[in-house]
């Protein structure tokens, strides 16, 4: 089964399926849609144009109660973790291709609830979803525990086990692909997971964990409880009988999910934080053109929501006029438009309070006084949706507001340097860690400024580059877990050291 492509199909052909979707907004619980025990509820307004599309169910702490009861009982039961790996591994083979085959009504939704392009949505959301769970599954069969060097008469065996019940709490920028780069893996060790999508985008991880029950995956295994992050997120990295939080989200959040671990039972926190990432275009690097064109593409697509956003470009001064120049180019390409349309490259920003908080940084950078290359207004005003036009500052010093905190919007800050080494330390003068990047054609200079950078993820001449093969995740206060790869198996594990006299 094959995933579709937006491009293939038409806007009408989206904004039918848009308007045809049936929205799920009850939280699902021991494999049932359940209201709120309160009956309380929230909108989920769309912020493409400021409708609401539907009533979510407003969890807290009953219903994560009720919640992660299901999801011990289930684990304790053993009707997921004691399951032969091959045959767990065949159940998430079947949930990644419903998800493929699920593919329009997904991205859909996603698009309907944060905004971006649809076609986004479908290549981003929904494909590296169901890649994602497709990856794991394969993993499970496929991975052996060892056995320890030791003496003659002894026999020591290092397992790796479940650690029980895992909660999921995730952002809305990525809905479906940050839920399947926690649930993939923490189902793929047999854990039972309790997921609590963003208030943001509740709509899309609802329909994902009914389709995970259509795929076999046994009731209670994985619950999804829609709510606050101050009600039912709180709620959850509070419960004694949690026994990991794996988080993305800001940087502000994930201190305290370390601090609700701490007063409650020391469950294991992984967190995926925020960013402030530095791409380094140095003057030995020939190709200003592809260099500069990478720096605008990805700083610009998803609106500037994400993580690994190269919102810090800094810029040899020998090549900074030239770099200037295609930013300022490409930046055009990327004006806002209907997201509905699958040629559109930018569409809303997740809500209007948010695109406040952009506008009201895009006014500190002017005051603080860097230079507005372009963009710095609102775009599409009259559909009464949330667009910012693309926005690139000049003269930005690196201890400026906007080269400082986490914008999460389309805004770029050029700075300017006089080699590699003034770029090295302006690129690690941050309290992020997440990514970075050098375009270097000198092969000794490019190594180098690489072992220097203090991320998790260096691009060499490229940026974004992305494979389920390798790890994510940041230094300093990016955070401190690993998604994807072999690697986040471990975060989702206990190890457990049994030891043999014979
Ligand atoms: P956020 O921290 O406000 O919210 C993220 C999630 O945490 C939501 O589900 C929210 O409801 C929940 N939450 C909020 N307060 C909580 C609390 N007190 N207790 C428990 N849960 C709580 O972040 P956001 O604005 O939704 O997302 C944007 C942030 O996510 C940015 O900082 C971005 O860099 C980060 N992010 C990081 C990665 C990564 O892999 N490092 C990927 C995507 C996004």
């Amino acid at each position: 089964m094959t995933g579709s492509t937006s491009q293939s199909k038409s806007v009408s052909f989206w904004h039918e399926t848009a308007s045809a979707l049936s929205i799920e907004g009850r939280a699902l619980i021991d494999g049932k849609l359940v209201e709120a025990i309160s009956g309380a509820q929230f909108d989920a307004i769309s912020p493409i144009d400021g409708r609401v599309v539907a009533s979510v169910a407003a969890c807290d702490e009953a219903d994560v109660n009720a919640a992660v009861a299901s999801a011990r009982r289930a684990f304790d039961e053993g009707r997921w973790k004691s399951k032969p790996p091959a045959e767990r591994k065949a159940i998430l083979q079947r949930f990644a291709e419903l998800l493929r085959s699920h593919s329009d009504e997904l991205a859909s939704l996603v698009t309907l609830e944060m905004g971006k392009p649809i076609s986004v949505s479908v290549a981003g959301d929904v494909n590296g979803a169901a890649r994602c769970f497709g990856w794991y599954a394969e993993s499970i069969d496929k991975i052996y525990d060892e056995i320890a060097p030791t003496g003659e008469r002894d026999l020591a065996m290092i397992t790796r086990e479940p650690l029980g019940v895992v909660t999921a709490i995730v952002p809305w920028n990525f809905p479906l692909v940050t839920a399947a780069w926690k649930c993939a893996p923490a189902l793929a060790m047999g854990n039972s997971v309790v997921l609590k999508p963003a208030e943001q985008s509740p709509l899309s991880a609802i329909r994902l964990g009914q389709i995970a029950l259509e795929a076999g995956i046994p009731e209670g295994v994985l619950n999804v409880v829609p709510g606050y992050g101050h009600t039912a997120g709180k709620a959850l990295a509070c419960h004694m009988d949690v026994d990991g939080i794996f988080f993305t989200g800001s940087t502000a959040t994930g201190r305290l999910l370390m601090e609700y671990s701490a007063k409650s039972n020391l469950k294991k926190v992984g967190l995926e934080l925020g960013g402030k990432s530095p791409n380094i275009i140095l003057s030995s690097y020939e190709d200003i053109e592809t260099a500069a064109s990478t720096a605008a593409n990805t700083m610009f697509a998803n609106q500037g929501e994400v993580c690994i956003a190269p919102s810090r470009l800094i810029v040899e001064r020998a090549v900074l006029d030239q770099v200037k120049e295609v930013i300022a180019a490409r930046a055009a390409d990327w004006q806002p438009a209907d997201p509905f349309d699958p040629e559109t490259r930018m569409g809303a920003l997740v809500n209007m309070k948010h695109a406040n908080r952009v506008m009201d940084y895009v006014q500190r950078g002017a005051d603080e006084g860097a230079t507005l290359v372009t963009g710095g207004q609102r775009a599409r005003e009259e559909t009464g949706g949330a667009y910012v036009a693309p926005t690139v500052f000049a003269d930005v010093t690196n201890d400026m507001t906007i080269a400082r905190e986490e914008i999460f919007g389309p805004v770029l800050s050029v700075i300017a340097v006089d080699n590699a080494a003034e770029a090295v330390a302006v690129a690690n003068d941050s309290p992020y860690g997440l990514a970075a990047s050098v375009w270097s054609d000198n092969l000794t200079e490019a190594h180098l400024v690489a072992k220097s950078l203090r991320a998790g993820i260096v691009y060499v001449n490229c940026y974004d580059a992305c494979d389920m093969t390798t790890p994510f995740g940041g230094y300093k206060q990016s955070g401190n877990g690993r998604d994807k790869s072999l690697h986040a198996l471990n975060e989702y594990s206990e190890l457990k050291t049994t030891w043999v006299r014979l």
